[in-house]
């Protein structure tokens, strides 16, 4: 997902677009072409407006994390809708329902709020609201382009309602169940309704030859498993602590040795993360492929502490592994330092994480 342009700012959170989400009006205007320039420039507001409203779709869920705590760093937005990326889910069920009902809300309201003046402007009565002239009309006239935008935020907040994952009633629904069944049984039946879903959608998909439907029918499919892997995770990770699975025997650098001192180290010792320690002091950490890109582009005359990445994340021999984990999404690493008093412990990586959840898997 690093594929993104950045768009602006607003409330503290930057609003990203998937450089695939550009394509989208292009593709739209392409399929229009045949029917003319008008219609084309219809499809292509129409799908700047849609942008708009997944926007704000997300922004809701964002605002109200936000006032949970549950920091937000961006939304981005891809052809299929859009993602918030949040720090963390919030501890509370009841934090996580309110925060996952937000973004279908505000699609109601819209839809409540827009409904009169469609209706007013339209001025056939309540049949010339029906969905079917959409489907009939398409861009062929502005008025039907604009019953066109009238029905996005209705279909936006029936479709994120469905009690299953990844929609946003799947996330309520689980956080509802949470309460009764705990959150690993929750998870679990919020993930079979979204498979369930899934291959319905990839049903009618198929005798409608929707083509969208089906992709939509993918990404839910996946985007359920994916749940319930991270859920899976979790638990398997909930009974360690960092100084259970922690391997004390590791290299550190020192910040004035050479690359090619590091590159010869590096060859012998089956460790990608090196910290750079001076005087029993952690200053930074320098990754195997941070090492091989400086020196493929400068060479190997450089010193350690002028390539080591100073952002580090620690934590302490009693944290569980479960929060450990937590860290390294958070901060978007795979290497976490652990400190003890200022005394550097060891690492856990991404690997060590890996391997513990496979060992827990193959107990059950
Ligand atoms: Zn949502």
């Amino acid at each position: 997902m690093n594929k993104s342009l950045k768009l602006f700012t607003i409330f503290g959170i930057t609003i990203k677009v998937h450089i695939t989400f550009i394509l989208l009006p292009a593709l739209v205007g392409f399929m229009l072409l045949a029917e003319g320039p008008l219609v084309v420039l219809r499809g292509i507001i129409f799908t700047f407006i849609i942008f708009g409203f997944v926007t704000c779709h997300e922004l809701s869920h964002s605002l109200v994390a936000k006032r949970f705590n549950v920091e937000v760093k961006d939304i981005t937005l891809l052809p299929i809708g859009g993602v918030a990326s949040m720090q963390g889910i919030p501890e509370e069920p009841k934090e996580e329902f309110l925060i996952a009902i937000a973004g279908p809300l505000f699609n109601l309201v819209m839809a409540v709020l827009l409904f009169y003046p469609v209706y007013l402007i339209i001025g056939e009565g309540l049949r010339g609201m029906s969905f079917m002239n959409v489907v009939e009309e398409g861009f062929s006239s502005w008025k039907s382009t604009l019953l066109y935008i009238f029905w996005i935020n209705p279909i936006l907040a029936i479709f994120n309602l469905l009690p299953a994952f990844p929609m946003d009633g799947g996330r309520a629904l689980r956080a509802y169940l949470a309460h009764r069944l705990g959150i690993s049984k929750a998870t679990r039946i919020a993930v079979a309704l979204g498979h369930a879903f899934a291959l319905l959608f990839g049903f009618i998909g198929l005798m409608s030859r929707w083509i969208i439907l089906i992709v939509i029918a993918f990404f839910v499919y996946i985007a359920a498993s994916q749940e319930e892997r991270q859920i899976d995770l979790k638990m398997a990770l909930k009974d360690y602590k960092v100084k259970d699975i922690l391997n004390e025997e590791f290299i550190s650098l020192s910040p004035d040795t050479p690359l090619s001192e590091a590159l010869e180290m590096s060859l012998r010792a089956s460790q990608y993360n090196y910290p750079v320690v001076k005087d029993e002091n952690l200053l930074g950490l320098l990754s195997i492929q941070d090492l091989l890109s400086t020196i493929h582009r400068f060479g190997k005359d450089r010193k350690v502490n002028e390539v080591m990445s100073k952002k580090v994340i620690t934590a302490k021999l009693d944290e569980s592994l479960a929060l450990v984990y937590n860290k390294m999404i958070k901060n978007n690493t795979k290497v976490v330092v652990i400190l003890e008093d200022n005394n550097l412990k060891g690492l856990i990586t991404l690997e060590d994480i890996a391997r513990i959840y496979s060992i827990e898997s193959y107990k059950t």
